[in-house]
């Protein structure tokens, strides 16, 4: 991922109120469309511009061609509030974030964990993410239902990570269990973007804490019933594959052997 910096110019009188409104209308229409990764993009008013800071999951991210159609809408509202088109300047390298994928994609993989700041669309090749501006999203013009799961998804692993939990199971069952509302959600929006680009796309279906470990470790795929243990690992982390159900999965943390 990338650190850049997006210059919006003053060229005509407007209000303060108006053109953070213009400007936060542009960046959720980037977010929604995964041009920019995050929700956080600070911004300073610097006299004659406003400068924002964002992470960008490559350094073409905001070129016209991979902006949806409310991203255009809302550039053009930006000239309506008094600001030029934004220009873009690649400051480097983000080195606190994961690098997008640069092998051939075969198959996706939707995963997610509370710390990522990426795509939640992997490439099944090497677990690294894929910016979501290349790939058709599940319904209407933009990926805002997926960013929004991601969004519960990321809060709900949050919560179940810290040792003085809030909620007691709630947080992980949501994670854990095949037929929550969550995971429906993310098997069905996987169901879609499947469809919509014509290949596999995968479900990484979270294995949690486990208080029996025969069993969890031969748990069957709870979408068939059929036996899915892989004989090694696939990407060093799932050991679960069913490709009729397109899910992985991988024994609980405390049952696996080091
Ligand atoms: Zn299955």
């Amino acid at each position: 991922m990338y650190l850049a910096e997006l210059t919006y110019k003053v060229i005509a009188n407007t209000h303060f109120s108006r053109a953070e409104a213009a400007i936060r209308a542009f960046s959720e229409a980037l977010i929604f469309n995964g041009n920019m990764l995050g929700r956080e993009m600070p911004t300073a008013w610097q006299q004659d511009r406003f400068s924002s800071r964002l992470v960008i999951p490559a350094t073409d991210a905001l070129q016209r061609t991979n902006l949806s159609s409310r991203a255009l809408q809302a550039e053009q509202q930006l000239m309506a509030a008094g600001l030029a088109y934004p220009q873009l300047q690649v400051l480097g390298m983000d080195i606190m974030s994961q690098h997008t994928s640069n092998q051939p994609v075969e198959a996706l993989l939707l995963f997610t964990t509370f710390s990522d700041n990426c795509s939640p669309l992997r490439n099944m090749a090497d677990l690294a993410p894929l910016p979501l501006y290349q790939w058709q999203p599940a319904d209407g013009g933009d990926h805002e239902n997926l960013i929004r799961w991601q969004i519960q998804f990321q809060a709900l692993d949050e919560i179940q990570q810290q040792q003085q939990r809030v909620l007691q199971k709630t947080a992980e069952n949501s994670l854990q269990q095949y037929h929550s509302v969550l995971n429906r959600q993310g098997r069905q929006l996987a169901t879609k973007i499947s469809q919509r680009n014509t290949l596999p796309v995968y479900y990484a279906l979270y294995s949690g804490s486990s208080t029996d470990c025969h069993a969890d470790a031969t748990k069957r795929c709870p979408g068939c019933g059929a036996d899915w243990q892989l004989s090694t690992p696939l990407l060093a982390l799932f050991d679960f594959k069913c490709d009729s159900c397109c899910l992985v999965s991988n024994i609980a943390w405390e049952c696996q052997t080091p």
